[in-house]
Order: structure tokens, then C-alpha cells, then sequence
């Protein structure tokens, strides 16, 4: 907040809105497919039936949406007829009634209709992390927005926006219009700052060298990043990446084509001081972005980045 004016938050607190579902087991609300509604529905299915095939318990393949009781049969489009199924086991079921897809597994029948009706106790789905992160949020005074996960692929969806870790981030909450995001992102990752080990060892564990004691070398330090201007020698050329140091004021540089060793500490200037983090300018993948819209709509398929873990 020193750096950049923050002015709100919007952060994704539960995986679907409950507000919006108005308990489906009772009230069996319909749904229809990519309204903000069919987004949430389908957050809750995949947390309801525990994101598996409700007929053959497969995991982490592609789910679809799958009417117990047939809609070529007048099944209804309320939530409480639906369930999970593998692509698979939907085509195989086609128009059957649940008791004739499973005419030879009654046992199953019994429990998906059970679970069916079960109401979802931990229907928040909300984790006590998340409500901790929530209330810290809150504790800076500035607003905080609480959304749900189904808005947020909801959003990324009306926006035409690709499937990225950062524009997902742009999308949390009520979301009219996102501009400039095929602008490239700053990654920042937490790279550490260096090791106390001062000792290097081969692959069969004997001593290869020793590393400097002090981790400065005529003011640079290991992990700086620098630009190095060479004018005169075999290397002439301009390098930018980390500076590894030596007291003898050579220093090697690795940069993004690879490493330049021997490269004396004249020459060099720092961009950034080694802070422990790794700064890069990543582009968005926009080839992935349409062709994955759509299928992304028919299909649920398993959010790996949830998180694991107990579930409150
Ligand atoms: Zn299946």
C-alpha cells in the first residue's frame, strides 16, 4: 500500500454463494448453463458430490453436468437433479433412469439418491484460513469484498478473459468491464538469500570449493542483479542477470542466454539489490485463452490450485 494506491479488496472467500443456492436440496432452484446462477450450481456440484463420477467414482478427468432423472423424461433443471458424472458414464446413461443405468448396482442407486438429499453440512465450504485472511483485510479499513469462486469463472467467462492465475485474480468479485490485461504481469517469487553452507561439495560429497565468507565483494553481493557494460576484450558486449561474486572482483553473471563468466566488477552497475525475490515480467498465454473458453463451460473439470486439507 506504499507503493500502490489501494483503494479496495475484493477477495474470493467461498467457493460458491449459498445466498444465491437458497438451499437447493429443499427449494430445488433451477438452474440454467452460463448465467452467474450455472456458475455457482457448479461450484457446488463439484463440491456436493466431492468432484467424482457419481456412477464409477472417477477423479481428475473432465465432470459434466448430469440429470439424475433424464430430461428427455421431463427431469427437471433444478439443482437437485443434478449430479456429477465422468464423460464416459454420461453417454453411457444417455436417456436411463438412474435404476436402469444401475439396474445391476442397486446399492449405488440407494446412495446417490441419499446423497442427493443430504443437505451439504460443510455447505460453506469456506476454510478458517480464508476467513482469517478475510478478517486481517478487513483490520486495514479499507473495503473488502467478499466473492465466491462461481463468480469468478462466471466473470472470466462473460469478459473473455484466458485461464491465468493473475487475470483470475482481476476477476474475483462484481467485475464490469477488465481492461489492459494482455499486458504482460510481474512475477515475484520468493527466492531466498542464499545459503549459510560454506561449502561446496561434488556429486560423491568431497569439498569442491569454498564460498566467500563475507557475501559482498567491492559493494556488489551475490544475487544482485546488475548490467554489465563490457567496451574492450574477448567479451565485449552488454550483460543484464544475477551477479555471482568473488573477492578478486571477477564476477559472474548469469543471464538469460546463460552464464558469462569473468566479468570484472569495473564494468558492472546495479539494477536491484538481492532482496530475496526474483522479479520477472511474465506474458500472458493468449493461445490458450479462446479455445478453452467454451469447453471450459460444458465441462467441470477438477480445479487442481483448491485447496487440500481439512474442510470446515
Ligand atoms: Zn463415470
Amino acid at each position: 500500500m506504499r507503493w500502490v494506491p489501494v483503494t479496495a479488496i475484493s477477495q474470493e472467500l467461498v467457493r460458491f454463494d449459498m445466498q444465491q443456492m437458497q438451499n437447493p436440496e429443499i427449494r430445488g432452484t433451477e438452474y440454467q448453463q452460463g448465467t452467474l446462477f450455472g456458475f455457482e450450481v457448479r461450484e457446488y456440484l463439484l463440491e456436493k458430490w466431492e468432484r467424482k463420477c457419481a456412477y464409477c467414482d472417477a477423479e481428475n478427468v473432465p465432470l459434466e453436468m448430469e440429470h439424475m432423472h433424464p430430461k428427455a423424461r421431463g427431469g427437471s433443471n433444478r439443482v437437485s437433479n443434478l449430479t456429477l458424472a465422468c464423460v464416459p458414464c454420461n453417454q453411457r446413461k444417455g436417456t436411463k433412469s438412474l435404476a436402469e443405468f444401475l439396474a445391476t448396482d442397486p446399492e449405488r442407486v440407494r446412495k446417490i439418491l441419499a446423497q442427493a438429499k443430504a443437505p451439504l453440512r460443510d455447505a460453506a465450504a469456506v476454510n478458517s484460513t480464508r476467513w482469517a485472511l478475510f478478517q486481517r483485510l478487513k483490520a486495514t479499513g479499507l473495503d473488502v469484498e467478499a466473492a465466491s469462486g462461481g463468480r469468478t469463472k462466471f466473470n472470466r467467462h462473460q469478459l473473455q478473459v484466458p485461464k491465468d492465475h493473475c487475470l483470475d485474480a482481476a476477476c474475483v468479485g462484481q467485475v464490469d468491464a477488465l481492461e489492459h490485461w494482455q499486458q504482460p504481469v510481474l512475477s515475484i517469487q520468493a527466492t531466498g538469500r542464499g545459503t549459510y553452507q560454506r561449502t561446496r561439495l561434488n556429486q560423491y560429497g568431497f569439498p569442491r570449493g569454498y564460498l566467500l565468507r563475507q557475501k559482498a565483494a567491492k559493494g556488489f553481493q551475490t544475487g544482485d542483479m546488475v548490467k554489465a557494460v563490457v567496451t574492450k576484450g574477448k567479451k565485449t558486449g552488454t550483460y543484464v542477470g544475477r551477479v555471482a561474486v568473488r573477492a578478486s572482483g571477477s564476477f559472474n553473471i548469469k543471464t538469460a542466454s546463460g552464464l558469462v563468466q569473468g566479468i570484472s566488477h569495473r564494468f558492472c552497475t546495479c539494477i536491484q539489490r538481492a532482496d530475496g525475490y526474483g522479479y520477472s515480467l511474465t506474458k500472458i498465454a493468449l493461445a490458450k485463452g479462446a479455445a478453452h473458453l467454451d469447453e471450459e463451460v460444458l465441462r467441470i473439470t477438477p480445479n487442481p490450485e483448491a485447496p487440500r486439507g481439512p474442510r470446515l
